[in-house]
């Protein structure tokens, strides 16, 4: 043990407008030692997702905002190795809130182990953690696709996007992905059988929107808000349902966005928008995972994964996002 040594990613000050490298800092620290009911964490990858952009303002927000100067906490996997709790062992993996460091502390109940045996241990963070949970609820409960409608996915190519397209195509929805590149949309179409894709930053949204959905819009499950949301209200059916899952495309503006008034479109259409956390769904994660799990091993669900090697990397994968660096989850390998 006395041969370990730490190092942690700090935010050391906060971003105006998109977050940039010297947002960040690594530093040497010492490895923490496990007390009572701890478990001392080898980390070995790390989530990076754009909810952290938030936290990174000093902003009342759902979760409250990361303190300047100390390390940033967020989605990870790793090993255990030491516990003073009973209910892990050395060489267990786990799941946690375990932020962007080498080794971790962490209390037992804040840990969950995974079964590396019934699927890849990436799995956690993406396909079957939260993005996939988010995908499943915010689709299935708040969208209620039925047989035949047509969905709109926007940032589509993503961790939560891939997983919301497949489980439309699962329900018999035609499913039209937006997303910032052709190769994100030739893996939609090709691999994921979404019957229409729309690059956003190359088409005219509007018209393209229009062409990829005759019979209009039942279920917009919205990752991206802006411009690309503007273009899609217009289209809406009566009863449509808006999933208010994420706004990255103003995740980085320093004023509020005003766009397009759209209370008209949700009026007439008698449509029902809202947002959610997945937090909201705690008391169901199980149910998620099992469905999920079980049409990943039928084959039903495919994930894809862009893992960047190296821990010092993890500011630069963060950034990615906003770049749209990744097809499906961003991860770090530590
Ligand atoms: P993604 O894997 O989708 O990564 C982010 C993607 O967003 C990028 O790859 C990029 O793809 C796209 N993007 C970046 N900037 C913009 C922009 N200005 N305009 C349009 N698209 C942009 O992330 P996640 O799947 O983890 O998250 C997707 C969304 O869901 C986020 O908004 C996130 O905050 C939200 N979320 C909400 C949760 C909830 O509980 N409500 C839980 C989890 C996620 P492209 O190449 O297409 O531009």
């Amino acid at each position: 043990m006395a041969a370990m040594k730490n190092k942690q990613i700090l935010l050391i000050s906060r971003p105006a407008g998109s977050p940039i490298m010297a947002n960040f800092r690594i530093v040497d620290a010492d490895v923490p030692q496990p007390g009572d009911g701890e478990i001392l964490i080898r980390t070995l990858y790390l989530s990076v997702d754009p909810y952290m952009r938030g936290r990174m303002s000093d902003r009342k927000s759902y979760v409250p905002p990361f303190a300047l100067n100390e390390v940033i906490t967020g989605g990870a996997i790793g090993e255990v190795l030491e516990s003073r709790s009973k209910a892990f062992e050395p060489g267990d993996i786990v799941t946690g809130m375990l932020g962007w460091q080498l080794y971790s502390v962490a209390k037992e109940t804040e840990l969950r182990k995974i079964d590396p045996t019934s699927a890849p241990v990436t799995t956690a963070l993406g396909v079957l953690g939260m993005p996939g949970l988010t995908a499943y609820f915010g689709l299935l409960d708040i969208g209620q696709p039925k047989d035949g409608e047509t969905i709109v996915v926007s940032g589509a190519a993503g961790a939560v996007g891939t997983i919301v397209c497949q489980i439309g195509k699962i329900k018999g929805c035609r499913v039209v992905g937006v997303a910032g590149n052709d190769e994100k949309n030739q893996y939609l179409e090709h691999q994921l059988w979404v019957d229409e894709t729309i690059n956003y930053k190359t088409a005219d949204v509007k018209q393209a929107l229009r062409e990829a959905c005759p019979e209009g819009v039942d279920v917009y499950f919205d990752n991206v808000g802006g411009a690309v949301s503007d273009a899609v209200m217009p289209l809406i059916n009566k009863g449509a349902r808006i999933i208010l899952c994420g706004q990255i495309a103003l995740y980085n503006l320093e004023k509020p966005d005003v766009g397009p008034r759209i209370q008209p479109y949700l009026l007439v259409n008698r449509a029902l928008m809202k947002g959610f956390i997945i937090t909201d769904y705690a008391a169901r994660f199980a149910e998620g995972v099992g469905q999920l799990g079980q049409w990943l091993a039928q084959g039903k669900l495919k994930y894809a994964e862009n893992i960047i090697e190296g821990f010092e990397n993890a500011p630069q994968a963060f950034l990615g996002l906003f770049a749209g660096e990744n097809l499906g989850k961003q991860l770090v390998k530590v």
